[in-house]
């Protein structure tokens, strides 16, 4: 059928833009009811008017996932507003490269505050919903967003990397706990995707990088990884895809 998330509750964090706001698109697109997390309200609003433009269902919750209180208040709002989630997509992130030695120690601080507190803030929050959806029968997908930074030796990613590396082993160890549960666990490895990612690198260095990165190959673009989050949770409740790294072509 077309709709073959109908019936779904999903979250997505880092929604407000890239990945996560293509995903958001669509999921609802393909019968989900979406709750959409970020800072940026006005950005949340306008993808929740695309979505119901759409014929879609979909929240808004303004949210830093970096407190742990304020993520549990948006955990209680899906609930009363649309249900439990039974598909959480974990992907707010950011990527602050630089140079081990220009010690940008907030940079460092700001990517394993978002990156890895805030991934577990959304796992906190959100297990019992995913728990309670699996004991009730519903498929239950846990995806998060780690990348191919996880597993290469890239120069000036090492705080970055090492967030990643954290989400993919992660991954790797709630699917022996939750996967007997019937909560499937799954985390997305890309390359390259053509995001507001790169824009926020402070060194300029790393940014000149980045900047030259990007303009060598054609990158993959945020729709591309949206199609593969929809159909690790699309497959049928016993198959649990869960680790896909996705490639532009040209990426070497
Ligand atoms: P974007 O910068 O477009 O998206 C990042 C999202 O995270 C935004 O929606 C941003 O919204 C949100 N965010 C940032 N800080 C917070 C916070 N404190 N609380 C809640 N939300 C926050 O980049 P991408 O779409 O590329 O990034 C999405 C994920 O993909 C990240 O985890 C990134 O590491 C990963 N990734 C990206 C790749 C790429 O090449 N682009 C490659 C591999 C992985 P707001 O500012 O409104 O809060």
């Amino acid at each position: 059928t077309g709709t073959p998330l109908a019936g779904r509750v999903a979250v997505v964090s880092g929604a407000s833009s890239g990945i996560g706001a293509a995903t958001a698109q669509r999921l609802a697109g393909l019968g989900a009811k979406v709750a959409v997390l970020a800072r940026r309200k006005n950005r949340l609003d306008e993808l929740v008017g695309s979505i119901g433009a759409a014929g879609g269902t979909a929240i808004a919750i303004p949210v830093d996932v970096t407190g742990r209180d304020a993520v549990h208040a948006a955990a209680a709002q899906v609930a009363e507003q649309l249900g439990t989630a039974d598909l959480v997509f974990n992907n707010a992130g950011v990527q602050l490269v630089s140079g081990i030695t220009e010690l940008r120690l907030d940079d460092w601080q700001r990517q394993i505050d978002l990156n890895i507190t805030g991934v577990m803030n959304v796992i906190g929050a959100f297990l019992p919903h995913l728990n309670a959806a699996a004991d009730a029968g519903r498929p239950a997908d846990l995806i998060t967003t780690s990348s191919i930074a996880a597993t290469r030796i890239l120069e000036k990613f090492s705080i970055y990397s090492g967030t990643k590396a954290y989400i993919s082993h992660l991954t790797r160890l709630l699917r022996v706990e939750l996967g007997p549960r019937n909560v499937r666990v799954a985390t997305i490895e890309p390359g390259m995707v053509d995001t507001e990612l790169p824009s926020h690198v402070t060194d300029p260095d790393a940014s000149r990088l980045m900047e030259g990165l990007l303009n060598e190959i054609d990158p993959l673009q945020s729709a591309d990884v949206a199609e593969t989050v929809a159909f690790i949770a699309s497959v049928p409740r016993h198959v649990n895809l869960t680790e896909i790294i996705i490639l532009p072509t040209a990426q070497a």
